[in-house]
């Protein structure tokens, strides 16, 4: 997803939910971004400072990762997938292509590449802060 356009989208749900709380400052949006979700934070957080209307002139953007979740499509293993462990140049391939996952990524259960990816993807907004 293009950082711009998501940016836009987090401003809006923001201020939809701070409507409803009835907040008159913003003060921390905590969004979380899936690990294999195609995202640039500084590009987001970049956007967002320079979209952002005055309900969030003082907030703080907090962008974290989310850990994805796979599961195996032979033995229906599921498991826990962090970038982390892997090498930094196959984590920059995955990060630009999550299809190319499948080709570095294989079931520790039962060593088959074939999977599905159950979270990982999306961006949703954790928690929102404000003043009343
Ligand atoms: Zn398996």
């Amino acid at each position: 997803m293009h950082e711009w356009a998501l940016a836009e989208a987090i401003l809006t749900s923001a201020k939809q939910v701070a409507e409803q709380e009835k907040l008159k400052e913003v003060t921390e949006v905590t969004i979380k971004v899936g690990e294999l979700q195609q995202i640039e934070p500084p590009i987001l957080r970049f956007a967002l400072s320079q979209m952002k209307s005055d309900l969030f002139k003082n907030t703080k953007f907090h962008i974290l990762k989310a850990k994805s979740t796979l599961k195996c499509r032979v033995c229906a293993n599921p498991w826990q997938f962090s970038l982390k462990k892997l090498d930094k140049a196959t984590a920059e391939a995955i990060h630009f292509v999550p299809e190319a996952a499948h080709s570095f990524i294989k079931c520790p259960k039962c060593g088959s590449p074939d999977f599905e990816i159950v979270s990982g993807r999306g961006v949703w907004l954790q928690d929102i802060k404000g003043a009343k």
